[in-house]
Protein backbone atom coordinates (compact mmCIF):
# COMPACT_ATOMS: atom_id res chain seq x y z
CA UNK A 1 0.00 0.00 0.00
CA UNK A 2 1.22 3.67 -0.62
CA UNK A 3 2.28 5.40 2.28
CA UNK A 4 0.06 7.76 3.19
CA UNK A 5 0.81 11.71 3.54
CA UNK A 6 0.17 13.04 6.80
CA UNK A 7 -1.17 16.58 6.55
CA UNK A 8 -0.34 19.23 8.79
CA UNK A 9 -0.90 23.26 8.62
CA UNK A 10 -1.92 24.98 6.63
CA UNK A 11 0.58 27.71 8.48
CA UNK A 12 0.30 31.68 8.26
CA UNK A 13 2.69 34.33 8.19
CA UNK A 14 3.61 35.58 11.72
CA UNK A 15 1.94 38.75 12.68
CA UNK A 16 2.93 42.08 11.74
CA UNK A 17 4.97 40.27 8.90
CA UNK A 18 4.37 40.24 5.28
CA UNK A 19 4.95 38.24 2.16
CA UNK A 20 6.33 40.91 -0.79
CA UNK A 21 4.62 38.97 -3.66
CA UNK A 22 5.76 39.25 -7.45
CA UNK A 23 3.12 42.01 -8.07
CA UNK A 24 4.66 44.43 -4.80
CA UNK A 25 8.20 43.42 -6.43
CA UNK A 26 8.25 46.79 -8.65
CA UNK A 27 7.66 48.94 -5.76
CA UNK A 28 10.85 47.43 -3.72
CA UNK A 29 12.78 47.55 -6.92
CA UNK A 30 12.34 50.80 -7.59
CA UNK A 31 13.22 51.82 -4.07
CA UNK A 32 16.08 50.09 -3.92
CA UNK A 33 17.35 51.37 -7.38
CA UNK A 34 16.75 55.14 -6.51
CA UNK A 35 18.18 55.21 -3.16
CA UNK A 36 21.31 53.22 -4.39
CA UNK A 37 22.01 55.72 -7.06
CA UNK A 38 21.04 58.92 -5.20
CA UNK A 39 23.63 57.46 -2.22
CA UNK A 40 26.42 56.65 -4.72
CA UNK A 41 25.93 60.01 -6.29
CA UNK A 42 26.13 61.22 -2.90
CA UNK A 43 29.42 59.55 -2.36
CA UNK A 44 27.74 56.95 0.37
CA UNK A 45 29.09 53.40 -0.08
CA UNK A 46 26.63 50.20 0.76
CA UNK A 47 26.89 48.41 3.85
CA UNK A 48 25.39 45.01 4.92
CA UNK A 49 25.31 43.97 8.46
CA UNK A 50 24.04 41.13 10.19
CA UNK A 51 20.46 40.89 11.54
CA UNK A 52 21.46 39.71 14.75
CA UNK A 53 23.74 41.63 16.98
CA UNK A 54 24.64 41.08 20.90
CA UNK A 55 21.49 42.83 22.57
CA UNK A 56 24.16 44.64 24.89
CA UNK A 57 24.90 46.84 21.76
CA UNK A 58 20.76 48.00 21.05
CA UNK A 59 20.40 47.95 25.07
CA UNK A 60 23.77 50.56 25.74
CA UNK A 61 22.88 52.52 22.59
CA UNK A 62 19.19 52.98 21.69
CA UNK A 63 18.70 53.26 25.66
CA UNK A 64 17.64 50.83 28.19
CA UNK A 65 14.70 52.93 29.16
CA UNK A 66 13.33 53.58 25.65
CA UNK A 67 10.48 51.45 24.15
CA UNK A 68 12.29 49.89 21.93
CA UNK A 69 14.58 48.04 24.14
CA UNK A 70 11.74 47.88 27.01
CA UNK A 71 9.08 46.16 24.86
CA UNK A 72 10.05 45.44 21.64
CA UNK A 73 12.92 43.74 21.21
CA UNK A 74 13.35 40.05 19.51
CA UNK A 75 15.72 38.96 22.16
CA UNK A 76 17.14 35.05 22.33
CA UNK A 77 19.21 32.81 24.34
CA UNK A 78 21.38 30.97 22.10
CA UNK A 79 22.34 27.43 22.50
CA UNK A 80 25.98 28.98 23.18
CA UNK A 81 24.27 31.00 26.24
CA UNK A 82 24.78 34.40 24.58
CA UNK A 83 22.20 37.05 24.62
CA UNK A 84 21.27 37.81 20.73
CA UNK A 85 18.76 40.52 19.48
CA UNK A 86 17.30 41.05 16.29
CA UNK A 87 18.20 44.33 15.10
CA UNK A 88 15.36 47.21 15.52
CA UNK A 89 17.37 49.67 13.88
CA UNK A 90 20.31 50.14 11.97
CA UNK A 91 22.79 52.75 13.55
CA UNK A 92 24.05 50.68 16.46
CA UNK A 93 25.43 48.07 14.34
CA UNK A 94 26.82 50.54 11.94
CA UNK A 95 28.87 52.26 14.77
CA UNK A 96 30.08 49.14 16.15
CA UNK A 97 31.68 47.86 12.43
CA UNK A 98 32.85 51.39 12.35
CA UNK A 99 34.60 50.62 15.86
CA UNK A 100 35.34 47.24 14.70
CA UNK A 101 36.55 47.72 11.50
CA UNK A 102 39.14 50.45 12.31
CA UNK A 103 37.35 52.55 10.09
CA UNK A 104 38.51 55.66 12.10
CA UNK A 105 41.83 54.92 10.24
CA UNK A 106 40.08 55.41 7.07
CA UNK A 107 39.72 59.10 5.23
CA UNK A 108 36.87 61.03 7.43
CA UNK A 109 33.85 61.14 7.08
CA UNK A 110 32.79 57.92 6.63
CA UNK A 111 29.80 57.75 4.77
CA UNK A 112 27.36 54.66 4.43
CA UNK A 113 24.25 53.27 3.70
CA UNK A 114 21.80 49.99 3.82
CA UNK A 115 18.74 49.02 3.27
CA UNK A 116 17.22 45.85 5.26
CA UNK A 117 14.84 44.53 7.36
CA UNK A 118 14.21 45.48 10.93
CA UNK A 119 12.22 43.63 13.67
CA UNK A 120 10.03 45.26 16.59
CA UNK A 121 7.84 43.86 18.40
CA UNK A 122 5.15 46.52 17.85
CA UNK A 123 1.12 46.60 17.91
CA UNK A 124 0.84 46.40 13.95
CA UNK A 125 -1.35 48.71 11.73
CA UNK A 126 -0.93 50.45 8.89
CA UNK A 127 2.45 51.75 8.56
CA UNK A 128 3.50 49.81 11.38
CA UNK A 129 4.85 46.11 11.28
CA UNK A 130 6.93 43.71 12.88
CA UNK A 131 9.09 42.46 10.27
CA UNK A 132 9.83 46.23 8.51
CA UNK A 133 12.71 47.33 6.16
CA UNK A 134 14.77 50.61 6.00
CA UNK A 135 16.48 52.55 3.94
CA UNK A 136 18.88 54.36 5.91
CA UNK A 137 22.55 56.95 5.76
CA UNK A 138 24.60 57.75 7.93
CA UNK A 139 28.18 60.47 8.09
CA UNK A 140 30.25 59.40 11.19
CA UNK A 141 33.30 61.28 11.81
CA UNK A 142 32.17 64.45 11.12
CA UNK A 143 30.65 66.89 13.19
CA UNK A 144 30.14 69.97 11.04
CA UNK A 145 26.24 71.52 10.12
CA UNK A 146 26.77 71.03 6.28
CA UNK A 147 26.75 67.26 6.97
CA UNK A 148 23.33 67.60 9.08
CA UNK A 149 22.23 69.55 5.83
CA UNK A 150 23.85 66.94 3.34
CA UNK A 151 21.61 63.96 5.07
CA UNK A 152 18.62 65.49 5.12
CA UNK A 153 19.40 66.79 1.33
CA UNK A 154 19.95 63.41 0.43
CA UNK A 155 16.22 61.87 2.16
CA UNK A 156 14.91 64.74 0.48
CA UNK A 157 16.04 64.31 -3.19
CA UNK A 158 15.33 60.65 -2.67
CA UNK A 159 11.65 60.86 -2.11
CA UNK A 160 11.01 63.86 -4.37
CA UNK A 161 12.28 61.07 -6.68
CA UNK A 162 9.81 58.63 -5.82
CA UNK A 163 7.08 61.30 -6.30
CA UNK A 164 6.45 61.93 -2.78
CA UNK A 165 6.94 65.24 -3.09
CA UNK A 166 4.74 67.10 -0.33
CA UNK A 167 6.93 66.12 2.62
CA UNK A 168 8.94 68.63 5.01
CA UNK A 169 10.74 68.34 8.05
CA UNK A 170 10.15 68.41 11.63
CA UNK A 171 13.21 69.80 13.23
CA UNK A 172 14.61 70.32 17.31
CA UNK A 173 17.95 70.10 18.71
CA UNK A 174 18.28 67.98 21.93
CA UNK A 175 21.69 69.51 22.86
CA UNK A 176 24.60 67.99 24.15
CA UNK A 177 26.17 66.54 27.55
CA UNK A 178 27.15 70.13 28.68
CA UNK A 179 23.49 71.59 27.59
CA UNK A 180 21.21 68.89 28.25
CA UNK A 181 21.71 67.95 32.47
CA UNK A 182 20.42 71.29 32.99
CA UNK A 183 17.14 71.45 30.68
CA UNK A 184 16.37 67.97 32.18
CA UNK A 185 16.33 69.28 35.94
CA UNK A 186 14.18 71.57 34.78
CA UNK A 187 11.79 69.04 32.68
CA UNK A 188 11.70 66.87 35.84
CA UNK A 189 10.61 70.03 38.13
CA UNK A 190 7.90 70.94 35.72
CA UNK A 191 6.42 67.32 35.46
CA UNK A 192 7.15 66.79 39.09
CA UNK A 193 3.88 68.55 40.63
CA UNK A 194 2.04 66.70 37.90
CA UNK A 195 3.25 62.73 38.61
CA UNK A 196 -0.08 62.12 39.79
CA UNK A 197 -1.43 63.14 36.16
CA UNK A 198 0.84 61.27 34.07
CA UNK A 199 0.68 57.39 33.01
CA UNK A 200 2.37 54.76 34.95
CA UNK A 201 4.82 54.27 32.23
CA UNK A 202 5.63 58.62 32.64
CA UNK A 203 5.38 57.94 36.31
CA UNK A 204 8.94 55.34 35.87
CA UNK A 205 10.18 57.38 32.96
CA UNK A 206 10.41 61.10 34.76
CA UNK A 207 12.90 59.14 37.34
CA UNK A 208 14.99 57.24 34.53
CA UNK A 209 15.08 58.96 31.55
CA UNK A 210 12.81 62.23 31.96
CA UNK A 211 13.17 63.23 27.84
CA UNK A 212 10.91 60.37 26.94
CA UNK A 213 8.14 61.54 28.49
CA UNK A 214 7.78 64.13 25.63
CA UNK A 215 7.94 61.22 23.62
CA UNK A 216 4.56 59.38 25.12
CA UNK A 217 1.78 58.60 23.43
CA UNK A 218 -0.58 58.92 26.02
CA UNK A 219 -3.59 61.78 25.45
CA UNK A 220 -2.87 63.03 28.89
CA UNK A 221 0.30 63.33 28.49
CA UNK A 222 0.63 65.10 25.78
CA UNK A 223 -1.83 67.35 27.13
CA UNK A 224 0.50 67.88 29.68
CA UNK A 225 3.39 68.22 27.43
CA UNK A 226 2.36 71.21 25.72
CA UNK A 227 3.57 73.75 28.49
CA UNK A 228 6.84 71.67 28.93
CA UNK A 229 9.62 73.80 28.73
CA UNK A 230 11.62 73.40 25.31
CA UNK A 231 15.09 72.15 25.13
CA UNK A 232 15.77 74.75 22.75
CA UNK A 233 15.73 77.81 25.15
CA UNK A 234 18.54 75.60 26.65
CA UNK A 235 21.27 75.50 23.91
CA UNK A 236 24.71 75.89 25.06
CA UNK A 237 26.11 78.36 22.40
CA UNK A 238 28.20 75.70 20.44
CA UNK A 239 24.44 73.58 20.24
CA UNK A 240 22.83 76.92 19.08
CA UNK A 241 25.34 77.73 16.93
CA UNK A 242 25.01 74.36 15.50
CA UNK A 243 21.19 74.17 15.26
CA UNK A 244 21.23 77.77 13.49
CA UNK A 245 23.51 76.72 10.81
CA UNK A 246 21.81 73.67 9.64
CA UNK A 247 18.72 75.70 9.64
CA UNK A 248 20.65 77.97 7.48
CA UNK A 249 21.58 75.66 5.29
CA UNK A 250 17.43 74.39 4.87
CA UNK A 251 16.74 77.97 3.98
CA UNK A 252 19.43 77.84 1.34
CA UNK A 253 18.67 74.23 0.12
CA UNK A 254 14.53 75.58 -0.40
CA UNK A 255 13.67 72.42 2.13
CA UNK A 256 10.40 72.85 3.89
CA UNK A 257 11.16 72.51 7.70
CA UNK A 258 8.99 73.35 10.97
CA UNK A 259 10.70 73.63 14.38
CA UNK A 260 8.73 70.54 17.06
CA UNK A 261 10.52 72.21 19.71
CA UNK A 262 9.10 69.12 21.46
CA UNK A 263 10.68 66.44 18.83
CA UNK A 264 13.18 64.13 20.66
CA UNK A 265 13.09 60.78 18.64
CA UNK A 266 12.86 57.28 20.20
CA UNK A 267 16.17 56.63 20.86
CA UNK A 268 18.39 58.00 23.44
CA UNK A 269 21.73 57.94 21.25
CA UNK A 270 21.30 61.29 20.12
CA UNK A 271 22.37 64.71 20.42
CA UNK A 272 22.31 68.42 19.02
CA UNK A 273 19.81 68.10 15.66
CA UNK A 274 17.00 65.75 15.66
CA UNK A 275 14.47 65.66 12.49
CA UNK A 276 11.52 63.33 11.17
CA UNK A 277 10.72 63.69 7.67
CA UNK A 278 6.61 64.11 7.08
CA UNK A 279 3.80 64.24 4.54
CA UNK A 280 2.37 67.85 4.30
CA UNK A 281 -1.60 67.83 4.94
CA UNK A 282 -2.18 69.10 1.03
CA UNK A 283 0.40 66.07 -0.10
CA UNK A 284 -2.90 64.57 -1.87
CA UNK A 285 -2.74 61.26 0.14
CA UNK A 286 -6.08 60.70 1.20
CA UNK A 287 -6.81 60.51 5.75
CA UNK A 288 -6.89 56.72 5.34
CA UNK A 289 -4.00 56.10 3.93
CA UNK A 290 -1.68 58.67 6.10
CA UNK A 291 1.26 57.37 7.56
CA UNK A 292 3.12 58.71 10.70
CA UNK A 293 6.55 60.06 9.75
CA UNK A 294 8.43 58.56 6.94
CA UNK A 295 11.79 58.22 8.26
CA UNK A 296 13.51 60.19 11.40
CA UNK A 297 17.31 60.74 12.51
CA UNK A 298 19.80 62.56 13.60
CA UNK A 299 23.23 63.62 14.80
CA UNK A 300 24.64 61.01 17.75
CA UNK A 301 28.11 62.63 18.75
CA UNK A 302 28.73 60.34 21.35
CA UNK A 303 27.30 57.10 20.93
CA UNK A 304 31.02 55.74 19.32
CA UNK A 305 32.88 56.51 22.11
CA UNK A 306 30.02 55.16 24.22
CA UNK A 307 30.06 51.43 22.41
CA UNK A 308 34.19 51.87 23.07
CA UNK A 309 35.35 54.10 20.13
CA UNK A 310 37.36 57.25 20.28
CA UNK A 311 35.27 60.82 20.68
CA UNK A 312 33.77 60.32 16.74
CA UNK A 313 30.69 62.13 15.60
CA UNK A 314 28.22 60.93 13.53
CA UNK A 315 24.56 61.79 11.75
CA UNK A 316 22.24 59.82 9.80
CA UNK A 317 18.78 59.53 9.00
CA UNK A 318 16.15 55.96 8.59
CA UNK A 319 13.44 55.91 6.37
CA UNK A 320 10.77 53.02 5.95
CA UNK A 321 10.04 51.36 2.60
CA UNK A 322 6.76 49.85 3.43
CA UNK A 323 5.56 53.35 4.44
CA UNK A 324 7.09 54.96 1.52
CA UNK A 325 5.39 52.19 -0.86
CA UNK A 326 2.05 52.84 0.62
CA UNK A 327 2.37 56.40 -0.19
CA UNK A 328 3.43 55.68 -3.51
CA UNK A 329 0.14 53.83 -4.54
CA UNK A 330 -2.32 56.16 -2.17
CA UNK A 331 -0.89 58.85 -4.47
CA UNK A 332 -0.89 56.50 -7.52
CA UNK A 333 2.55 56.60 -8.70
CA UNK A 334 3.35 54.42 -11.20
CA UNK A 335 6.23 52.41 -11.57
CA UNK A 336 8.47 50.39 -14.07
CA UNK A 337 7.69 46.92 -14.27
CA UNK A 338 11.14 44.40 -13.37
CA UNK A 339 10.94 42.04 -15.74
CA UNK A 340 10.33 43.25 -19.29
CA UNK A 341 7.00 41.54 -21.81
CA UNK A 342 8.52 38.73 -23.53
CA UNK A 343 8.46 39.44 -27.51
CA UNK A 344 8.63 35.81 -28.47
CA UNK A 345 6.94 32.86 -27.91
CA UNK A 346 9.20 29.21 -28.17
CA UNK A 347 6.77 26.31 -28.67
CA UNK A 348 7.90 22.95 -28.86
CA UNK A 349 6.32 19.86 -30.71
CA UNK A 350 7.57 16.08 -30.15
CA UNK A 351 10.16 14.29 -28.15
CA UNK A 352 13.06 16.12 -29.91
CA UNK A 353 11.44 19.51 -29.98
CA UNK A 354 10.68 20.00 -26.52
CA UNK A 355 14.44 18.18 -26.07
CA UNK A 356 16.07 21.13 -27.98
CA UNK A 357 13.92 23.64 -26.86
CA UNK A 358 15.57 24.75 -23.14
CA UNK A 359 18.70 25.00 -24.93
CA UNK A 360 16.99 27.26 -27.36
CA UNK A 361 15.37 29.12 -24.75
CA UNK A 362 18.58 30.11 -23.10
CA UNK A 363 20.13 30.72 -26.32
CA UNK A 364 17.17 33.63 -26.77
CA UNK A 365 17.95 35.07 -23.25
CA UNK A 366 21.64 35.20 -24.35
CA UNK A 367 20.62 37.44 -27.36
CA UNK A 368 19.23 39.41 -24.88
CA UNK A 369 15.35 38.83 -26.14
CA UNK A 370 12.66 38.71 -23.63
CA UNK A 371 10.60 35.27 -24.63
CA UNK A 372 8.03 32.87 -23.29
CA UNK A 373 7.39 29.35 -23.38
CA UNK A 374 4.59 26.54 -21.84
CA UNK A 375 6.90 23.74 -21.76
CA UNK A 376 4.59 21.40 -20.08
CA UNK A 377 1.90 21.60 -23.00
CA UNK A 378 2.33 19.28 -25.65
CA UNK A 379 -0.50 20.68 -27.94
CA UNK A 380 0.65 23.55 -30.84
CA UNK A 381 -2.72 24.86 -30.40
CA UNK A 382 -2.61 25.41 -26.74
CA UNK A 383 0.58 26.98 -27.03
CA UNK A 384 -0.27 29.19 -29.55
CA UNK A 385 -3.17 30.32 -28.01
CA UNK A 386 -1.00 31.62 -24.87
CA UNK A 387 1.36 33.32 -27.41
CA UNK A 388 -1.90 34.97 -28.63
CA UNK A 389 -2.80 35.62 -25.29
CA UNK A 390 0.67 37.29 -24.06
CA UNK A 391 0.38 39.39 -27.15
CA UNK A 392 3.70 38.35 -28.60
CA UNK A 393 5.02 39.48 -31.71
CA UNK A 394 6.37 36.48 -33.46
CA UNK A 395 6.18 32.84 -32.45
CA UNK A 396 8.78 29.98 -32.91
CA UNK A 397 7.95 26.48 -33.32
CA UNK A 398 10.18 24.00 -32.75
CA UNK A 399 8.76 20.53 -34.04
CA UNK A 400 9.85 16.97 -35.04
CA UNK A 401 11.12 17.55 -38.29
CA UNK A 402 12.42 21.17 -37.58
CA UNK A 403 14.68 19.82 -35.07
CA UNK A 404 15.71 16.91 -36.78
CA UNK A 405 16.34 19.51 -40.30
CA UNK A 406 18.53 22.14 -38.13
CA UNK A 407 15.88 24.39 -38.95
CA UNK A 408 12.80 26.31 -36.75
CA UNK A 409 9.36 27.98 -38.18
CA UNK A 410 8.64 31.50 -37.32
CA UNK A 411 5.38 32.75 -37.28
CA UNK A 412 4.64 36.34 -37.23
CA UNK A 413 1.59 36.16 -34.54
CA UNK A 414 -0.49 39.08 -36.47
CA UNK A 415 -1.40 37.68 -40.13
CA UNK A 416 -0.19 34.15 -39.35
CA UNK A 417 2.87 34.11 -41.77
CA UNK A 418 5.07 31.22 -41.04
CA UNK A 419 8.33 30.71 -42.68
CA UNK A 420 10.84 27.78 -42.20
CA UNK A 421 14.38 29.14 -40.88
CA UNK A 422 17.84 27.70 -40.59
CA UNK A 423 18.35 27.56 -36.74
CA UNK A 424 22.08 28.90 -37.76
CA UNK A 425 20.75 32.07 -38.57
CA UNK A 426 17.28 32.37 -36.54
CA UNK A 427 18.02 34.69 -33.91
CA UNK A 428 19.31 36.90 -36.68
CA UNK A 429 15.74 36.69 -38.81
CA UNK A 430 14.29 37.02 -35.55
CA UNK A 431 15.77 40.44 -34.62
CA UNK A 432 14.64 41.81 -37.80
CA UNK A 433 11.22 41.36 -38.02
CA UNK A 434 10.96 42.58 -33.92
CA UNK A 435 12.84 45.52 -35.28
CA UNK A 436 9.61 45.90 -37.57
P1 LIG B 1 12.87 54.99 13.74
O1 LIG B 1 14.06 54.10 13.64
O2 LIG B 1 11.89 54.56 14.78
O3 LIG B 1 13.22 56.42 13.79
O4 LIG B 1 12.08 54.79 12.39
C1 LIG B 1 12.50 55.34 11.17
C2 LIG B 1 11.48 55.02 10.12
O5 LIG B 1 11.37 53.61 9.97
C3 LIG B 1 10.07 55.46 10.48
O6 LIG B 1 9.87 56.79 10.12
C4 LIG B 1 9.24 54.52 9.65
O7 LIG B 1 9.17 54.96 8.31
C5 LIG B 1 10.03 53.26 9.71
N1 LIG B 1 9.51 52.38 10.78
C6 LIG B 1 9.85 52.40 12.09
N2 LIG B 1 9.19 51.43 12.77
C7 LIG B 1 8.40 50.82 11.88
C8 LIG B 1 7.47 49.73 11.94
N3 LIG B 1 7.23 49.09 13.08
N4 LIG B 1 6.83 49.36 10.81
C9 LIG B 1 7.08 49.99 9.64
N5 LIG B 1 7.95 51.00 9.50
C10 LIG B 1 8.60 51.42 10.60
Amino acid sequence: MAEKTKKIGPFQRPKGTADILPEEEPYWERIRKVVSAFAHAYGFSRIETPLIEESALFERSVGEATDIVEKQMYTFRTRGGDSLTLRPEGTAPIARVYIEEGMANLPQPVKLYYIGPMFRYEQPQAGRYRQFHQFGVEIIGEQDSASDAQTMQLFWVIFQELGIKKIHFEVNSLGCPQCRPKYRTELKEYYRPKTAKLCPDCRRRLKENPLRLLDCKNERCQELKANAPHLIDHLCQECHNHFTSVLEFLDELEIPYLLNPHLVRGLDYYTKTVFEGKLLSDSGVEESARVQELGGGGRYDKLIELLGGKDTPGVGWAAGVERAILVMKALGIAVPVVTPEPKVFLAQLGDLGKKRSLKLFEELRRAGIPVAESFGRSSIKAQLRIADKLGVAVALILGQKEALDGNIILREMRSGVQEIIPLGRFIEELKKRLKK
